[in-house]
């Protein structure tokens, strides 16, 4: 298959008074498309940057970013937005849900800027929430479920688009064990149907044995890229 985003020599460079901190510091990098991929590496380590530059989110000091034949570093800000929601779906660790909506409603969100009519963003909220075990909690405000269900709507929401990429950061991170399996099922399950890639970071081993491809990463360098032999498969979890 062929590289759905290709990376070169991809530098950060924060300027904090009189130092710089070269949170990315020289990173090339081709995603294929389908694959999940998972960038792997201790708090501090340019996870989090990396994700934020290949997702548009900021912009590189240095290098290139082609997501999907395109010169993404170049992009001013109106076509970086455009394009995020052309292509792309988040999934956070703190769900990042509008407190005042319901889940439906945060369901349906990225389908306003797509101006589709409401009758059918609530159908295809609906359809999600379903999709992600939920349907009973259509009405229910953030504060009234609990973490697992917030994320649960959190993933919702990043695949209500049919994205070709969704990104997660640290997605379980605030989460106890049965509920991290739980949400990565969840995210293998969506994204096989219509062969998503699926770009995550984590600190954390086990979860990146999720993925097809880990790549290792060190003071905002590549350390060396694992294929993973070993993937876990959906539904592994099992209480004991
Ligand atoms: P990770 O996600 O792996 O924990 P980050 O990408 O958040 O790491 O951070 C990498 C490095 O860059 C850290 O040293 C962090 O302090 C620094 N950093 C991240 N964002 C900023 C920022 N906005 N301004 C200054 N330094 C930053
Ligand atoms: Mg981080």
């Amino acid at each position: 298959m062929g590289n759905i985003i290709s990376i070169n020599d991809v530098k950060k460079i924060y300027v904090m008074g009189s130092e710089k901190i070269y949170a990315v510091n020289g990173i090339s990098l081709d995603i294929k498309q389908g694959e999940i991929c998972c960038l792997l590496g201790k708090s501090g380590s340019g996870k989090s940057t990396l994700l934020n530059l290949i997702s548009g989110l900021e912009k590189p000091s240095k290098g290139q970013i082609v997501f999907k034949g395109k010169h993404i570093e170049t992009m001013d800000e109106i076509q970086l937005a455009s394009f995020r929601q052309q292509y792309i779906g988040f999934v956070f660790q703190q769900y990042n849900l509008l407190p005042t909506l319901t889940a439906a409603e945060n369901v349906a969100l990225p389908l306003i800027f797509k101006k589709i009519p409401p009758k059918e963003r609530m159908e295809r909220a609906m359809d999600m929430l379903k999709a992600v075990g939920l349907e009973d909690r259509a009405g229910h405000k953030p504060n009234q479920m609990s973490g697992g269900q917030q994320q649960r709507v959190s993933i919702a929401r990043a695949f209500i688009n049919n994205p070709e990429v969704v990104f997660a950061d640290e997605p379980t991170g605030n989460l106890d064990t049965k509920t991290t399996y739980e949400m990565m099922d969840l995210i293998l399950d969506l994204s096989e149907k219509n062969n998503q890639t699926i770009i995550m970071v984590t600190h954390d081993l086990e979860i990146s044995g999720y993925a097809d491809r880990i790549i290792h990463l060190h003071d905002g360098k590549i350390d060396n890229i694992e294929d993973n032999k070993n993937k876990i498969l959906k539904g592994s979890f099992r209480e004991v």
